[in-house]
């Protein structure tokens, strides 16, 4: 069988994954350069670097910030990365602050990541497969002359211009909603004397804070940090200018590091439009038998990198 595949996030990489495992032939088409998605790494160049910093590369994992595993399907796949190198556990000290400030140790579950970076993980898929980059799918008709069947691996409002004139899926895509996630990417001239790598937080803007330096295998020599804001700030603030977005959200940073941030050579903020839904559709993906199509992605089954490889793997049966 001859199998289309949209998007080369971890749900595509994971689906076309199984389909050439089961000797299919499948091609891979993404809008951007390179794969991922929202497993995501954003490099930064050509900026000005603190002498203690020269040659030193910054890149931040800004999308997802690690994945943890709980189905043996995926735990067997993570056991291959892990192997490879593709993977490795995150050993950082992750707290969780409550709304009155307090900071309780959160309990203990393996988490990882990509090495050096997220991204790592999709590329280490993608590899393996043919991806054609830079090719936005803007209709599905000229893939289904050419491919017995075509699976969108999309967020769901990517989705629905395509499926548009399939009433059953624009009606299944119209009750999940994606919501949004501001981001701030900061270097700091000097280590930001907070006494966790990753916290969740609660009562402020922000819902997550890392140390990206802290995941294995990064720069040693610029201590990089990923600030999330909660999908209510996110909503509220949505077309705010970057430039206030960032800053409000440097100040709720600096409210958990009582003895202050040193000055950060570089900050931006990024925002993610669909970056998560609430609540997932709870099935592991949609077949439409009579127009060739199945949805896969992360919001069939939850939130989660493991989700969207478990709803790739349901595209394929
Ligand atoms: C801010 C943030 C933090 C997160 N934190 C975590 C975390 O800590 N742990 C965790 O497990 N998960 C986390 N996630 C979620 C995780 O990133 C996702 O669950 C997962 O990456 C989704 O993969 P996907 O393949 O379903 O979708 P995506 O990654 O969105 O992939 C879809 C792909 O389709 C492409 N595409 C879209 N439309 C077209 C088109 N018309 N033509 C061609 N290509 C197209 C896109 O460019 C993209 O590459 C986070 C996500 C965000 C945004």
């Amino acid at each position: 069988m001859k199998v289309a595949l949209v998007g080369a996030g971890i749900a595509g990489l994971s689906a076309a994954t199984a389909l050439r495992g089961h000797g299919h032939d499948v091609v891979v088409f993404e809008r951007a350069r390179g794969p991922g998605g929202r497993a995501a790494t954003r490099r930064v160049d050509g900026i000005d670097m603190p002498k203690a910093a020269r040659g030193a590369t910054l890149a931040f994992d800004h999308g997802a910030q690690y994945f943890t595993v709980r189905d043996p399907r995926f735990q067997t796949v993570v056991d291959g990365w892990l192997r490879d190198r593709i993977v490795a556990k995150w050993e950082g000290r992750i707290v969780s602050f409550d709304s009155e400030g307090g900071e309780e140790l959160t309990t203990t579950t393996d988490r990882y990541v990509g090495i050096p970076g997220m991204s790592a993980i999709a590329r280490a898929m993608a590899d393996a497969l043919e991806v054609r980059y830079e090719q936005r799918i803007e209709s599905l008709d000229p893939l289904l002359r050419e491919f017995d069947r075509v699976i969108l691996a999309v967020t769901p409002e990517q989705a629905k211009p395509l499926v548009a004139q399939i009433p059953d899926l624009s009606a299944t895509l119209d009750s999940v909603v994606s919501q949004p996630c501001w981001a701030v990417l900061a270097a700091f001239e000097e280590r930001v004397p907070a006494r966790f790598d990753g916290a969740f937080v609660h009562g402020s803007p922000l819902g997550w804070v890392a140390r990206n330096q802290s995941k294995p295998k990064r720069e040693w020599k610029v201590d990089t940090w990923v600030l999330h804001a909660t999908t209510t700030w996110s909503l509220m603030h949505l077309d705010d200018d970057p430039e206030v977005v960032g800053s409000v959200l440097m100040e709720a940073f600096h409210d958990l590091v009582p003895t202050g941030l040193p000055r950060a050579f570089y900050a931006t903020a990024h925002r993610w439009r669909l970056a998560s839904v609430t609540p997932p559709l709870a099935v592991g993906a949609i077949h439409h038998e009579e127009s060739r199509h199945t949805l896969c992605g992360d919001w069939c089954l939850g939130n989660r990198i493991e989700d969207a490889f478990l709803s790739g793997l349901a595209a394929t049966l």
